[in-house]
């Protein structure tokens, strides 16, 4: 067993979580550092009695330290559109501000640094599929920009403490990924159709539906993590299934894999929503040996219970 300790921060979210769980695996300790604005503490609650496993409340827009770590793991920001518009400033702090002192814990232990970026820097892509050496089509003064230049310039941040400083980075540009411990009220598509259904409510299709998104379950996306976390490559490598659905597809999907009798609503779609969005994952393939297995229906159905159990439990409280 190695005895390396692994900082994740966002690790009370619901990929860094995952992450966490998947370290623990790895044989590293674990220290989340995570001020809890869009994660939660019952995302990791199963950790909590494991010796190897810490949470720490901290908010790394300020200058941190959670000790002598081997590996930092930069997760932490809001992720949907809903949180990041919600939580603009804080968005663009954590990927900037915050990502300076993530790097800066990496350097000052000496260890190597993962940070998780997104298809989002791609932007509405006039490129199809994206591939890594695209440079996107962002609007950088509308709404999902708080997230969109966020995580470009953490990547910007992460190359140049890479060139001036020799960190030893990574960075993954993760499509759109879902599965259990997705907050249910975040709005991304997977959650809102899952709640709609399992309620009996209207599936709310934003726009025509016919714009295009490419989904990853979770256990894939994490097993791309850790074995970029394992190579040597500093520049992005996209980590998403290819496998490319409209989102009224989707939606069917959803009604069929739980059975639901909803009906399907149009709502306005929203500004800058990308029309298409497909990872070319040729990078992943060759130099990870990285391919996704879990295809979106067996996914969805994977993610049932889960999904199930917050949409009724939260209609009860609510109640
Ligand atoms: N979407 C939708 N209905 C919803 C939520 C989202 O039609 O209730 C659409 C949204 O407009 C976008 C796609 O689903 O085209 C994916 O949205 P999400 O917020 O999950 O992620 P994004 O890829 O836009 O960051």
């Amino acid at each position: 067993m190695s005895k390396q300790r692994a900082l994740v921060t966002g690790g009370a979210g619901f990929l860094g979580s995952h992450l966490c769980d998947a370290l623990l695996g790895e044989g590293y300790s674990v220290v989340v550092a995570d001020n809890l604005l869009t994660g939660r503490k019952s995302n990791i609650e199963h950790l909590r009695n494991d010796s190897r496993f810490e949470f720490q409340d901290v908010d790394i827009n300020q200058p941190f330290d959670c000790g002598p770590v081997d590996y930092v793991f930069h997760l932490a920001c809001p992720a949907s559109p809903v949180d990041y518009t919600v939580h603009g400033i804080e968005t663009l702090q954590v990927g900037s501000i915050g990502t300076f002192h993530a790097l800066d814990v990496a350097r000052k232990y000496n260890a190597k640094y993962f940070i998780s970026s997104t298809s989002e820097c791609y932007g509405d892509p006039l490129e199809h599929p994206q591939k890594e050496t695209y440079w996107g089509h962002v609007n950088p003064i509308g709404p999902r920009s708080v997230y969109d230049e966020a995580k470009r310039f953490g990547e910007a941040v992460t190359m140049a403490y890479h060139r001036y400083y020799k960190v030893d980075t990574r960075i993954v540009r993760i499509f759109n990924t879902y599965g259990p411990r997705m907050q249910l009220n975040d709005g991304r598509v997977v959650p809102n159709f899952m709640k709609q259904a399992f309620r009996g409510e209207e599936l709310t299709v934003y726009g025509d539906g016919n714009q295009t998104r490419s989904f990853c379950y979770v256990s894939d996306e994490i097993d791309g993590f850790i074995r970029l976390s394992k190579s040597d490559e500093h520049f992005p490598v996209n980590i998403g299934n290819p496998a490319e659905f409209t989102i009224l597809e989707c939606a069917k999907m959803v009604l069929k894999v739980t059975g639901s009798k909803s009906q399907i609503r149009y709502e306005p779609l929203p500004q800058d929503d990308p029309k298409q969005r497909r990872p070319d994952i040729t990078k992943a393939r060759t130099l990870l040996g990285w391919e996704p297995k879990i295809d979106l229906e067996t996914g969805l159905k994977m993610s049932l219970e889960y999904f199930r159990n917050a949409a009724l439990e939260e209609k009860t409280t609510n109640a």
